[in-house]
């Protein structure tokens, strides 16, 4: 069983929700794959017994063997090749690890190299969750090698909570596939409302089944309960705007250990995630 949790935009309590499912989930993972941001230590505060050097494949041009067609800055969809018609240069930042120009080359002018792009540790809480994070290399523009790389760390059977990245960039698309069900949690603002549309519109495209979780929850927005009904739209849960919850977020403290409704809200959430799961393993 995987879980993913994500949201359109940063700041509605994702990974509130995602700590807060993986500690109400027997023998679970939870995997930070905000790897720009990661947070969910803060909450889920895991023993670190490991930390490693991640690396991306990166091509490595040998100018005396290139005959500068071109080929590979064509095929290069991320811009990360320029052709100063006497060097093949790489903006290795730019590089998401495709492999492309390396299969195109008509020269063989190209190698792959591999090249550090973060850390991924892991860790394991004192109510036995194993804790997968990673830090992107500060000037690396893509996460999506490294996103994918934590979330190929774990490879046993135990269920898994990924906590995505906010957005519906490409970082946020390469944690949330092969997710058995994802939660998009959303706030009660016009911000979370329209962001919350272009998520719904990614998993649809991928074909994700998902279910929302309205967080901070304030009745006087309505925006988002009628779009939500209008649309027949799965709402899993309403987490209510609440000061005990907002302040034990705010020290760093895990809510389903501090708040006394917290805990039986996550459990709920987690009953209506599996029976998705189970409807969509018999449809
Ligand atoms: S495809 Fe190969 S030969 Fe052509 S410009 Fe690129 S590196 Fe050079
Ligand atoms: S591996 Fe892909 S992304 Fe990287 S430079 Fe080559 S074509 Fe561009």
């Amino acid at each position: 069983m995987v879980i993913s949790i994500a949201s359109g935009k940063g700041g509605t309590g994702k990974t509130t929700v995602a700590c807060g499912l993986a500690s109400v989930t027997n023998n679970c993972v939870y995997i930070d794959c905000d790897v720009e941001e990661p947070n969910g230590h803060i909450l889920l505060k895991p023993k670190i017994t490991l930390e490693e050097s991640s690396y991306k494949i990166i091509p490595k041009i040998n100018n005396d063997l290139c005959n500068f067609c071109n080929k590979c800055t064509e095929v290069c969809e991320f811009n990360a090749l320029l052709n100063f018609k006497t060097e093949i240069y790489l903006i290795d930042e730019l590089c998401h690890s495709c492999g492309a120009c390396t299969y195109f080359c008509p020269q063989k002018a190209i190698t792959e190299v591999k090249k550090e792009n973060g850390k991924i540790r892991i860790g394991e809480t004192s109510n036995n969750i194993l804790f997968y994070d990673a830090y992107l290399k500060v000037g690396e523009a893509s996460a999506a090698p490294l996103i994918k790389k934590v979330k190929n760390a774990y490879k046993g059977d135990r269920p898994v909570i990924i906590d995505s990245p906010p957005g519906t960039s490409c970082s946020m698309l390469e944690a949330v596939k092969d997710s058995d069900f994802c939660v998009l949690v959303t706030e009660s603002t016009p911000f979370g409302f329209n962001d919350l549309k272009l998520a719904i519109n990614v998993l649809r495209q991928i074909n994700i089944p998902y279910g929302i979780v309205i967080n901070k929850y304030d009745e006087n927005f309505s925006l988002l309960d009628e779009y939500i009904h209008d649309n027949q739209l799965n709402l899993l849960l309403r987490i209510p705007f609440r000061m005990d919850i907002a302040e034990s977020y705010s020290k760093g403290e895990l809510p389903t250990e501090t708040v006394k409704d917290y805990k039986v809200m996550m459990l709920d959430l987690l009953e209506k995630i599996k029976k998705e799961i189970v409807k969509k393993e018999y449809a």
